[in-house]
């Protein structure tokens, strides 16, 4: 009997074990293709306190190439909905560059970073808003985080003092600002978001862009439009035909298509900018600044930079390196 029960034992022993050894190491599904030859230099995180996400403002190859030989993301998620590992989770990854979240310094220290190929200001294909919900319910789950601690880049990115603004300010860049629009939160299923910016609340920072913080905060929401109908089809599904509805002419129900908007290419050329009804403005010179030519919009992604045949985003741009010379596009 004892011998039996010794062997039951055994055999139990080993049947967890094979169950242990089949669950996978990582949880997340995600292509090793361009994961980071950065990986072995960098730092193993103390915490993640936070996921923030962030858009690229460029096509998604040239962007994974560059998160990739940098190791600035530790995920990224392309239009189609693929999720590619760039930066091993549990290492630090260089995305959020000069940072601030609730006192808190260099939020690469205490954060997970995924890079969603796209606009800050523009609707992203459901596909990959699915992919990225999953994703951060994944990492939600891991790391034991509440929806409200899923932000964007804009919202934790601050600016030193510069020539427009004299202190340290919020609203160094908008990257990410529409994943903090109630509409695509809903998709995303996130329920809360942070209340407030704990950062100018204190004091420790100024508001630098107004608009920025209204979407962040506020109840600007520019995606309503776009997921609004998406969602209240999810939630209410037509009601079926009613039997016999007086000999109805049979009707197929037409289930509205899903307009598919084309999605606007990067202009990568200036022939880009041109064909996509972008017009020069004017050029930057000794007298002429980029906030003289381009107004509050100088460091928006839909203006444009051109010098040397290379084409750079608006908010791409390094307003130290806003050099003689440049042109600047806009619609
Ligand atoms: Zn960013």
């Amino acid at each position: 009997m004892a011998a039996a029960r010794g062997f039951f034992a055994r055999a139990w022993l080993t049947a967890a074990l094979a169950v242990l050894a089949a669950i996978p190491a990582a949880a997340i599904e995600a292509s090793n293709r361009y994961r980071s030859p950065r990986n072995p230099e960098r730092k193993i995180r103390q915490s993640t306190e936070l996921i923030v996400l962030h858009t690229t403002e460029a096509a998604a190859r040239g962007s994974l190439a560059k998160v990739s030989e940098r190791g600035e993301c530790h995920f990224l998620v392309t239009e189609e909905g693929i999720v590619y590992r760039i930066v091993d989770r549990d290492r630090e990854a260089f995305h959020a560059g000069r940072s601030m979240w609730n006192g808190k310094e260099d939020v690469d220290k205490f954060s997970i970073g995924i890079e969603c190929v796209g606009y800050h200001d523009q609707e992203m294909p459901l596909a990959q808003l699915h992919a990225i919900r999953d994703l951060v319910k994944e990492l939600k789950k891991m790391y034991h985080l509440s929806d409200d601690k899923v932000v964007t880049h804009s919202q934790v990115a601050y600016g030193a003092p510069n020539k427009w603004q004299k202190k340290k300010h919020r609203g160094r860049k908008r990257c990410g600002m529409l994943f903090a629009m109630p509409s695509v939160r809903r998709v995303l299923e996130l329920s809360a978001r942070a209340p407030s910016d704990p950062d100018t609340r204190a004091k420790r920072l100024v508001v630098g862009d107004d608009y920025l913080a209204k979407v962040l905060y506020g109840n600007v929401d520019t995606m309503k439009g776009a997921y609004g109908k998406v969602e209240a089809k999810v939630a209410a599904p037509p009601p079926a035909p009613k039997a016999a509805v007086k000999a109805a002419p049979k009707t197929v129900a037409k289930t509205a298509p899903q307009p598919s908007k084309p999605f606007r290419r990067i202009p990568v050329t200036i022939e880009d900018l041109k064909a996509q009804g972008y017009t020069m403005k004017g050029a930057v010179s000794k007298n002429i600044t980029a906030a003289q030519i381009a107004g509050g919009k100088w460091n928006s992604a839909t203006t444009y930079y051109t010098i040397r045949n290379k084409v750079i985003p608006g908010n791409m741009i390094n307003p130290a390196k806003i050099e003689v010379g440049m042109c600047i596009w806009m619609k």
